[in-house]
């Protein structure tokens, strides 16, 4: 028999996961956390092509249930106040780039599997003659082994010496809980969707999560990679930190220094790196890779579309040839690499566009051509 041993319960792992088993292959997933609830999953995802795998999954009714339509909506503005665009979704819109609350998500993909077929607090080592290794000192024999382990990937090392590095882009998370109780003004002004401010090499992004808390990530494009330590940002002192984000956007205008103040004590810091563009390796019988520990790209919406559908169509070539796992995990390579580079290349010219002046014009440009 065939042992299929997946690495990370993320999204990508788990719909591999679910589409074997909708097709009656046996795999185990090792996932490092404890349990599902271990750690918080944050933010919100706009799934667009990702759908296509979901429908693969079987499960595409049942997302459309947690999916919001009404996240579609976008407000883009300059730092001086200027509203460049506003877009609010019609009540029938078609559901192209729903919202979706990631751990929402998650769950949906681990009820749709038996529970068994996830084994917690397994946290990979290493792998070695057909042996999975663990931190705990455990083992688990495999045949095919899958790296769905994320950004930080240790599997990846078996496939390829390269590893992420920092694309200048910077972030610091924030957010305003129960903001329609707290501060109805600025629920108001962020409205249902994204709220999106850009210029001078920064931006504040502030989204409405579906537990009524809005996510505020103020970005910083043109930075060090050891920004965080000469920033003046003091983040064990989050009303200090605050108010020293606030001098980091000078000359904004005063209703999205407002949000900043409107924000409870959770201040979070993430260095944002990649994989090179266009990553290849030489195809191996049994190992190979998806989602960011195949291709870590800039987060500007396609790393969780392309997890997803990396675990469906890694799930269907195998399903196709259950007695051939080489040939399959080459097919599935070589439409992997060219979709994934190909994102990767639209990401990358995107984060590129961030890191303009002028970034709120050249975004509105990007939406209204001509
Ligand atoms: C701030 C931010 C916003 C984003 N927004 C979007 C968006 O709107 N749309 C979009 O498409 N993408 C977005 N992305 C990208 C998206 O989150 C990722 O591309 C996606 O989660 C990748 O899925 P994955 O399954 O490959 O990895 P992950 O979801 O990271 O899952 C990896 C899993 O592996 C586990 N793991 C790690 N190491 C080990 C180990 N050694 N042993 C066992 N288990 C291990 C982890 O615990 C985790 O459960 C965003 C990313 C960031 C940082």
């Amino acid at each position: 028999m065939n042992r299929i041993a997946i690495v990370g319960a993320g999204l990508g792992g788990l719909t591999l996961a679910r589409v074997l088993h909708v097709n009656g292959i046996d795999a185990v997933v090792h996932e490092r956390e404890a349990s599902r609830g271990a750690r918080g999953q944050g933010g919100m995802l706009d799934i667009h092509s990702g759908q296509r795998a979901l429908r693969e999954a079987g499960l595409i009714e049942q997302f459309y249930a947690i999916a919001r339509g009404e996240g579609q909506d976008m407000r883009l503005l300059e730092p001086d106040g200027t509203l460049l665009l506003q877009e609010d979704t019609p009540d029938d819109a078609p559901l192209d780039r729903p919202e979706v609350d990631r751990a929402d998500l998650r769950d949906l993909l681990l009820d749709s599997i038996p529970e068994d077929m996830v084994r917690w607090g397994h946290a990979f080592r290493s792998a070695d003659n057909g042996l999975l290794r663990f931190a705990d000192g455990s083992s688990a024999p495999y045949d095919l082994l899958v790296g769905a382990d994320g950004a930080q990937s240790r599997v990846r090392a078996l496939l390829t010496d390269a590893r992420p590095a920092h694309t200048g882009h910077n972030v610091v998370e924030i957010g305003i809980p129960d903001i329609d109780r707290t501060h109805p003004d600025l629920a108001e002004m962020v409205g249902r969707g994204t709220y999106w401010v850009l210029g001078g090499g920064i931006s504040l992004a502030a989204q409405r999560n579906g537990d009524g808390r809005v996510r505020i990530g103020v970005s910083f494009y043109n930075t060090a990679e050891d920004w965080f330590a000469t920033s003046g940002i003091p983040f064990d002192d989050p009303p200090a930190a605050r108010a020293r984000l606030i001098d980091l956007l000078p000359g904004w205008d005063p209703r999205f220094t407002a949000l900043i103040e409107a924000c409870d004590d959770m201040v979070v810091p993430r260095s944002i790196t990649t994989l090179p563009l266009g990553l290849t390796w030489p195809s191996t019988p049994d190992v190979t890779l998806l989602g960011d520990a195949a291709h870590l790209m800039p987060p500007v919406g396609e790393g969780a579309n392309m997890a997803l559908l990396d675990g469906a169509l890694l799930g269907l070539a195998l399903a196709a040839r259950p007695d051939d796992f080489p040939a399959a995990v080459k097919e599935y390579e070589r439409e992997m690499f060219e979709r994934t580079s190909a994102a990767a290349r639209m990401s990358a010219d995107m984060q590129e566009l961030l890191r303009s002046p002028d970034a709120a014009r050249k975004m509105f440009a990007f939406f209204r051509p001509g």
